[in-house]
């Protein structure tokens, strides 16, 4: 990468795997404190399935890490909303395109609300832009990049040298392959791709200027990143399966029309397979959210699962690893329980160094996470600082004033990680006050008035628990 590039603004470089180069580079964004990201997003004709959520809470991870870096990110994930599966899925469903596609695009939404997916800034869908589409086809036309042929568009790639310098595609192998076995006759080459398809009966068309048609699968992705991230951004990411050729077509547009370089930093994950076997419909071992929640319903397991793999290493789904997962989230939430009650209790000895070790903790998870985001050593810097806070917990070492450092360098770690429930819309020093209300109703033995309080918390999702060692709170439906 080159030197000018204005720093990273917290802390050290953040490390990243470039699939362009297959190399470890520093990254550093275009634009100092803004981190510009697009995220090939879900093709909108099934469910989505463990696969996917897998690369969007990679995702979701990277855009939490860099805003926990207190670096501004515009993400855009786009929803393909018109492509040949998306085509054929509405006709064998008897329905139009967009009644489809908007069933799935509301699961697709549901599933990444469950996995605590933060929203992305811009979620455009590619039947909305197919004038930017266009726009940049034309673009690719003027610079002698497409010819036409029966109202469809391709992209010569013999006009762009670069093409397979993602993928490391050899295009010599591939140019030898029989021209018979393709069966779009109408191309020049085996592998120039369309950017436009001209109509068949029965499909979604729009006007343009080589007649009805509908844009190709890749030109979506080019046309609307560039929209809304402008022609040259920072990373661009997806599953393995994206390399080729779908985000080695979009370099090759995108390049081809602007003339300058595309994105800067491409990070792929690896695929989730399922019993050593890669998911499949026909095997049985296809599994949707959904499937998941109903033999174990906890969200926060599935995220951590998927946490506890680096994303550049295969995630083998067992039934099993998802226990384990579960169980290790409890203990996380047992932990952050265990240390909101120190915060609120009186008369503890002190002495643990919570300062300290919260600065420690704070800055290995960091160090992790810009190490190319190994969340399982970030997960190893959480459970080794968790084990020496409770242990301080039961020695009373931690005092309340200690607690409270420890929550919020806990909480400052699940603003990444994203597994501990979310915080209730009533601010927690609400809740506190109300609690010591009640505490003094039940001294004075008013308990009309303390079952008064009890019940107005409860309709606001606050559940209250009398223990030996004072009252607890907590969200309704958590642990
Ligand atoms: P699709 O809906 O097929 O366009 O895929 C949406 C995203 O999920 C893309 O980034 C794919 O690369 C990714 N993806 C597809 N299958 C898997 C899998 N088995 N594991 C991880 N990611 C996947
Ligand atoms: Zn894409």
């Amino acid at each position: 990468m080159e030197e000018d590039r204005a720093p990273s603004r917290a802390g050290g470089l953040v490390k990243l795997h470039n699939t362009l180069g297959r190399r470890l580079v520093d990254f550093s964004p275009i634009e100092a404190g803004h981190v510009r990201l697009y995220t090939c997003g879900p093709t909108v004709y099934n469910v989505v399935h463990i696969g996917n959520l897998r690369t969007f809470v990679f995702e979701d991870v990277l855009r939490r890490h860099f805003l926990g870096r207190s670096e501004r990110v515009t993400q855009v994930m786009n929803l393909t909303d018109v492509d040949d599966k998306t085509i054929r899925g509405a006709q064998e469903a008897g329905l139009s395109l967009g009644d489809f596609t908007a069933k799935h695009a509301e699961t697709f939404f549901r599933d990444i609300g469950r996995l605590g997916i933060q929203p992305a800034e811009h979620y455009p869908r590619a039947t909305d832009h197919v004038p930017e589409m266009i726009a940049l086809i034309r673009r690719l036309e003027e610079r002698g990049h497409t010819y036409e042929s029966e109202g469809s568009v391709y992209f010569r790639i013999a006009t762009f040298p670069d093409y397979g310098k993602l993928s490391g595609i050899d295009l010599e192998q591939t140019r030898r392959g029989d021209r018979v076995a393709d069966d779009e006759y109408e191309k020049e080459d085996v592998k120039d791709f369309a950017l436009w398809k001209a109509t068949k009966p029965g499909e979604p068309s729009w006007p343009s200027p080589w007649g009805d048609g509908r844009p190709g699968w890749h030109i979506e992705c080019s046309a609307m990143s560039m929209k809304y991230l402008g022609e040259r951004f920072d990373i661009h990411t997806g599953a393995v399966d994206n390399i080729f050729p779908h985000h080695e077509n979009e370099i090759a547009q995108s390049e081809g029309a602007t003339g300058q370089p595309f994105v800067n930093v491409w990070l792929h994950a690896e695929h989730l397979i399922v019993d050593g076997e890669k998911m499949s419909k026909s095997k049985g071992n296809f599994y949707t959210l959904s499937d998941v929640l109903e033999r174990r319903n906890d969200p926060a397991a599935v995220r951590y699962l998927f946490l506890s793999v680096p994303y550049r290493k295969k995630l083998n789904f067992t039934w099993e690893a998802l226990s384990g997962a579960a169980a290790a989230v409890d203990r996380i939430r047992s932990a952050a329980v265990r240390i909101a009650e120190v915060s609120r209790a009186a008369h503890r000895a002190g002495g643990f160094p919570s300062a300290e070790r919260a600065t420690e903790f704070r800055k290995s998870f960091t160090a992790a996470l810009d190490d190319d985001l190994n969340t399982p050593e970030a997960l190893a810097a959480l459970f080794n600082y968790l084990r020496e806070v409770t242990a301080a917990t039961d020695d009373g070492t931690l005092d309340a004033e200690g607690a409270v450092v420890a929550r919020e360098a806990l909480a400052a770690g699940d603003g990444v990680l994203g597994v501990l429930p979310a915080a209730p819309e009533v601010l927690p020093a609400e809740i506190e006050e109300k609690i010591a209300a009640r505490n003094a109703a039940r001294k004075r033995r008013d308990f009309a008035e303390s079952d008064r309080i009890r019940d107005e918390l409860a309709e606001r999702g606050i559940v209250l628990e009398d223990t030996p060692g004072g009252t607890r709170w907590k969200k309704a439906g958590s642990v």
